[in-house]
């Protein structure tokens, strides 16, 4: 039976048998047991499917998700470690060293490192484009050996908002897919599936856990990127594999499961970023909440960027929900149910002006993390950019005034008079 999003985030993934447990049981073990060798061997060989090592596939993983899997309306989906490992696995799944991708340049800041960085280091090239750009600047951007399209839904923490119809466009024009991380978004406000995209990754540390209580990632897979008519792009999943007995992936799993398989089979049994059973619990127990608090979180979002919009110590507000807002119009195409909780404002006097307002806060606490239950805020400034000097800051889009407030699921009435006295306390 088809249902609503809710439903799915409530219901999905598992559904116990007469006289199973009701909720999805945490299968804390490392291996399965086996009557004979051969029955082992079929597994090894994939012809099989099965547990055998948790390394490559537990039970209350799959449950889990399953759950974002259908969430997110896709075929086949894994859990991960992080979200690191997520955004590391979807790409490096398709590419290898000698080839190339092009990525959305407003994007997470350690994306950014595993890429320009890390993933340099293994041989691939991105190249890093305006999520503004012309079509013909996008365009340009590609390369004969390029694998991938890379953007994020809501970008962490620029809050520009994708155009994701016109990059899987660009991407589908030369026979790539398009990957999308919607961690600001999650699939309650936007699936990007629904626009073209063919591959979506998570932090599920943010909203899906929503708790602060576990880090972790998942990939999931639209299965309608055919790397079949593309087969010379991606021989790895196009040809046989000789480290799993010649299989072919397209050939044997079909599209809707080649991708998410591969990963598994190739990247899960080598580099094992894998998210522990008990996390996979603590994420579902999150997941069956999410339409529910996602709704709060884009509402409090929205009060607090239109009071601190209104507020005289405020110089400026960032918040795709709120008119004028450069992103407003994407904002209303992409997430018309709501945007996020996460907004950035810019504090009147600057660098120190923000450092002593966000002293004043009583119900928001100074972390590094978002998209929590409970309020937070980051000066990026004295805190993840501090490195950098006042040009670097500019060149990064991190004025020293700007403060990064993750609005939890409080009462707004309450946030806006903590941020009002410490805002007032300026001046
Ligand atoms: C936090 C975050 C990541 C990294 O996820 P971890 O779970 O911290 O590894 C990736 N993308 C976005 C948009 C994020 O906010």
């Amino acid at each position: 039976m088809e249902t609503k999003i809710g439903t799915k985030c409530v219901q999905g993934g598992y559904t116990p048998e007469n006289g199973q447990p009701r909720q999805i049981p945490i299968i804390q073990s490392t291996t399965f047991k086996y009557d004979t060798s051969e029955d082992m061997g079929k597994l090894f060989d994939l012809e099989a499917s099965g547990y055998f090592y948790t390394r490559l596939q537990n039970p209350t993983n799959d449950h889990v998700a399953a759950k974002i899997c259908q969430m997110e309306g896709g075929t086949a989906a894994m859990l991960t470690s992080s979200g690191q490992a997520a955004s590391f696995y979807s790409v490096f799944n398709i590419a290898s060293c000698g080839d190339h991708v092009v990525s959305s340049s407003s994007i997470y800041g350690g994306t950014y490192n595993l890429f320009a960085v890390t993933m340099k280091r293994m041989g691939i090239e991105f190249t890093f484009v305006s999520p503004d750009c012309t079509d013909e600047e996008l365009d340009a951007a590609f390369r004969p050996n390029t694998k991938a399209v890379f953007g994020e839904t809501i970008a962490n923490p620029a809050l520009t908002v994708l155009d994701i119809e016109r990059f899987a466009a660009a991407a589908h024009r030369h026979g790539v897919p398009l990957i999308i991380d919607n961690t600001f978004a999650t699939p309650v406000n936007c699936r990007p599936f629904e626009w073209g995209a063919d591959i979506v990754t998570h932090s599920t540390t943010k909203y899906m856990d929503g708790h602060g209580a576990g880090v972790g990632g998942c990939i999931v897979d639209s299965g309608r990127f055919d790397w079949t008519a593309h087969a010379d792009k991606f021989p790895g999943l196009c040809t046989p594999d000789e480290s799993y007995h010649g299989v072919t992936y397209t050939e044997r799993f079909g599209l809707e499961g080649a991708y998410i398989t591969k990963a598994t089979a190739q990247l899960m049994r080598d580099f094992g970023s894998i998210q522990s059973p008990q996390n996979a619990f603590l994420l579902n127990l999150g997941l069956e909440s999410l339409h529910v608090r996602m709704q709060r979180h884009s509402e409090n979002g929205l009060a607090i960027a239109q009071f601190l919009s209104q507020h005289p110590q405020v110089a400026w507000v960032r918040f795709p929900g709120l008119p004028g807002d450069p992103y407003h119009a994407l904002a209303q195409k992409y997430l018309p149910g709501g945007v996020c909780g996460v907004v950035s404002f810019g504090v009147k006097g600057g660098r120190k002006a923000a450092e002593a307002f966000m002293k004043r806060l009583r119900i928001a606490a100074i972390e590094t993390h978002v998209a929590d239950a409970r309020t937070c805020c980051l000066h990026p400034a004295s805190a993840t950019h501090r490195q950098m000097n006042e040009q670097e800051l500019a060149a990064a889009g991190v004025s020293g005034d700007l403060v990064r407030y993750s609005c939890g699921l409080e009462d707004k009435e309450d946030l806006m008079a903590d941020l009002d006295q410490a805002l007032n306390s300026l001046a």
